[in-house]
């Protein structure tokens, strides 16, 4: 078997929806995928560590990065910057595997301009009322940023179709099964079982 190039996904929702429990979960039971560490402005929440979860920058370090044109996209989102580096993703597409991008659908519209072949999902949650109690519930906001995302939640959502899947995250495990079908799916595209099967297509075809 030849090894192909990994697949660029890009998972975008309002917060609170479930990106990033989604993804963690989906790491965990499948191999060869990782997500994209960006880097952002924001203060860190509690458990949240530098490298792992974001690189926390400042604003002047987030501008310097973009003058000397490390980042691959980056956007506003609620009064901080966010952006992904070139570096968080192109050794690894390279070597094979599949990355992650969790961003909002500003990062996802510049995206897909220098990558048209990017699989886009979107995430719905079930009910705003679920919304906002999740973001509660995860409590590591405060209530004046958790009122500013509830806010933002209807424009962040209308952008849903422009993405290529839409997930509703209302049962945890039946979201993350629909999310797996859309990895596995892509990963037996023609394009890239013809690299992957050469051998045994040349022979099939002799
Ligand atoms: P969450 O919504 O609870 O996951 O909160 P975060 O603070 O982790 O993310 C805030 C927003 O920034 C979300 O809309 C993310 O999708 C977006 N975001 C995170 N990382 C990136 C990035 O690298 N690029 C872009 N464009 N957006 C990002
Ligand atoms: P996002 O990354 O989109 O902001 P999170 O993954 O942090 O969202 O999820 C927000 C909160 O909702 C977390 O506390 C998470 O454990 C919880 N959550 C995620 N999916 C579900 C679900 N299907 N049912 C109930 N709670 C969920
Ligand atoms: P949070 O502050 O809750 O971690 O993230 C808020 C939003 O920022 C989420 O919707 C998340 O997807 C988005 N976001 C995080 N990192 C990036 C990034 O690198 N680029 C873009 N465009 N958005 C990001």
């Amino acid at each position: 078997m030849t090894m192909t190039r990994g697949n660029l996904f890009i998972l975008s929702a309002p917060s609170g929806a479930g990106k990033s429990s989604l993804i963690k979960a989906l790491l965990e039971k499948q191999a060869n995928i990782k997500v994209s560490v960006s880097h952002t402005t924001r203060a860190p929440r509690p458990g949240e560590n530098n490298g792992e979860h974001y690189h926390f920058v400042n604003v002047e370090e987030f501008k310097a990065l973009i003058e000397k044109g490390d980042f691959f996209e980056w956007a506003q989102v609620f009064e901080n910057y966010y952006g992904t580096s070139k570096q968080a993703i192109e050794d690894q597409l390279n070597n094979g595997i599949d990355v992650f991008l969790d961003i909002d659908w500003q990062g996802a519209r510049q995206v897909r301009e220098l990558m048209p072949d990017v699989k886009t999902v979107f995430i719905l949650p079930p009910s705003r009322s679920e919304l906002e109690k999740r973001l509660n519930n995860r409590g590591q906001d405060s209530q004046e940023v958790i009122a500013g995302r509830m806010a933002e939640a209807k424009s962040e959502s209308s952008h849903y179709n422009e993405f290529d899947y839409v997930i509703v995250n209302d049962d945890f495990n039946t979201a993350l099964t629909e999310l797996e079908h859309i990895v596995v799916a892509a990963r037996l595209q023609t394009t890239a079982q013809q690299i992957r099967h050469k051998d045994l297509i040349t022979q099939l075809l002799a």
